[in-house]
């Protein structure tokens, strides 16, 4: 058996529950804190692949402990082999649905495998996809909430000042005109020159959507995102025909199948999978394929710090979301320079977890 092929000795999972530094108010619910499942997927040759999930909420996160933990006995003894592995976990998923806290678990030990094969072969994970390491433009996705108009520009210009050029402005608020003013009043304090995305987290009508995208037309917005529930396919293909700002969707789908979707329905101008919900690295790979095909630019969503590999494959690539969610839990934390981010030059994805950080954050 060659040296580079070894097999999975065991999986390990823990969770977490970090602070944030700016806990985030969207248009469908608050996030204040962090719940991560952190993934060791231990291997024959000593090598450990880690990754994280994120699970939006503290309630989701002891039952997505317990999957990766049930489907990890699954793949115990099998070669480290990551598009194989997930292969075979998509087909013993069949019965059930590969969609939720399942495909969360499954794409999370996904990305562990992929980290464990690129420390196994001493590369940095872009490097093992036949990509390099390249500053990729960024924007601050830290905070920015439903925060109202005052405080919305503090925290805009804060935002810049951590030396960025595109920041992203939750919005959703009960009326369409607090938008505009709230919008208004981030782009005079940030200026011409800085790019801004908006997101309203699914949460208006497909008529409010078309009437507040009409409103925010002349705010030069980077893109208007998530408008309406994510798989209102029809809706955003309707809203997109009155738009004059480009429609953001993709954190939502559950892997390709949901973004085929997407593209067949004309439901969105940019795209945006979450390195997670897409199916890890081997989702993402698919998803950089569709992409490429139809010629729609892909931007990641969270998970900055396997984005930054997944990124330099992807031939439409756009924008990073810059999170430093998952920072408080690693050892090395994923800086922006000058609005641009970097994957690490080191083996596998760059993640090492501080473990007097995760020992002071654990959950039962
Ligand atoms: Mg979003």
């Amino acid at each position: 058996m060659p040296e580079n092929s070894p097999f999975i000795r065991k999986l390990g999972v823990r969770g977490v529950i970090a602070p944030m530094k700016r806990p985030l108010a969207t248009g469908s619910g608050s996030v204040s804190q962090a719940p991560l499942a952190l993934v060791d997927l231990e291997c024959d040759n000593g090598v450990t692949g880690c990754a994280y999930v994120f699970c939006f909420h503290a309630f989701a996160l002891a039952p997505t402990v317990r999957l990766i933990q049930e489907l990890g006995a699954l793949i115990e003894g099998e070669t480290l082999a990551p598009i194989a592995l997930s292969d075979m976990l998509r087909a013993r998923m069949r019965l059930l649905g590969q969609q939720g806290l399942a495909m969360m678990a499954s794409a999370g030990i996904d990305m562990a495998a992929w980290d464990a094969l690129a420390k196994t072969r001493d590369v940095p994970l872009a490097r093992l996809l036949g990509g390099d390491l390249m500053p990729l433009p960024a924007y601050n996705s830290n905070g920015l909430g439903i925060i109202g108009a005052g405080r919305a520009v503090d925290e805009a210009r804060e935002l810049v000042e951590e030396g960025f050029s595109a920041i992203k402005l939750r919005l959703g608020y009960p009326d369409a005109r607090t938008d505009l003013e709230v919008a208004e009043a981030v782009r005079a304090a940030v200026g011409g020159d800085i790019r801004i995305m908006t997101d309203y987290n699914q949460c208006l009508t497909v008529p409010e959507a078309e009437k507040r995208a009409s409103m925010l037309a002349g705010l030069d917005l980077e893109w208007i995102e998530e408008p309406v529930r994510f798989d209102d396919y029809a809706g955003y293909a309707q809203i997109r025909k009155s738009a004059r700002t480009p429609i953001q969707l993709g954190e939502n789908c559950w892997g390709v199948h949901d973004m085929q979707k997407v593209l067949d329905a004309g439901a969105a101008d940019v795209f945006m999978p979450d390195a997670c919900k897409i199916g890890g690295v081997t989702g993402w790979l698919r998803a950089a394929g569709l992409a490429d095909g139809c010629g729609l630019t892909l931007s990641s969503h969270l998970y900055p710090e396997i984005s930054a590999h997944l990124l330099p494959v992807t031939p439409t690539r756009h924008w990073l979301e810059y999170v430093d969610w998952g920072q408080p839990v690693l050892k090395r934390k994923l800086q922006a320079v000058h609005g641009h981010v970097t994957a690490p030059e080191i083996p596998g994805i760059g993640i090492e977890w501080d473990e007097d950080a995760v020992a002071r954050y654990a959950v039962d």
